[in-house]
């Protein structure tokens, strides 16, 4: 299917940018206070979520052919939705296990608006709930990647992978902070996310 092949890259990279931004936007700025603006930031992703997975769903049954509208991620045969693929779902649950134990930060099996209230909660430093929200952030983004690439390329992707990838990306960006003050604050769990 040309036609989806097409819409799927470009909502490949719009996610991607989402993600990119929301991440570029969490190391860059340095608020003078717990302003929240990470918080503002991921929490516009569950609203672009929704309509993605609407927009998906009503494309797929014009299509019938495209398959059921089941996720297709995991064996569950539930439905796929936002909160089943970014919270209960097997495939991300278990990068998120990977991601939290390394980490030493739990990451709840939430939806992105919950997920991120429950974080902004959190009686952590700032520099732990910046590293909470990219984990979140890199979380979605992969899923959703894993879930396109199943659905129109036929490919598993595998969680170990993807978990490896993650902790890369995350050891770079904080490789880049390692001098800020807000990260001074947060030595054990700088060492801890670079070895
Ligand atoms: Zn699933």
């Amino acid at each position: 299917m040309a036609l989806a092949t097409k819409k799927d890259m470009s909502w490949v990279k719009w996610v991607h940018e989402i993600y990119m931004k929301t991440c570029r936007n969490i190391w860059d700025h340095c608020p003078p206070q717990d302003s929240s603006w990470y918080w503002k930031k991921l929490n516009g992703l569950k609203e672009k979520m929704n309509k993605l997975l609407t927009k998906e769903r009503m494309m797929r049954l014009q299509f019938p052919d495209v398959g059921d509208i089941d996720c297709c991620l995991c064996a569950l045969a539930t439905p796929e939705n936002q909160q089943h693929l970014f919270g209960e779902c097997n495939w991300i649950g278990e990068v998120r296990g990977s991601l939290s134990r390394w980490a030493g930060i739990p990451i709840p099996a939430k939806n992105v608006e919950d997920c991120m209230r429950w974080i902004k909660n959190r009686q952590w430093r700032q520099f732990r709930k910046e590293l909470a929200a990219a984990l979140y952030g890199a979380l979605i983004y992969y899923a959703w990647q894993a879930r396109n690439w199943r659905v129109y390329r036929g490919l598993n992707v595998d969680t170990r992978f993807i978990t490896t990838q993650i902790q890369k990306e995350i050891r770079e960006r904080v490789s880049l902070f390692i001098g800020s003050r807000k990260a001074r604050r947060c030595q054990v769990l700088i060492q801890r996310i670079s070895n």
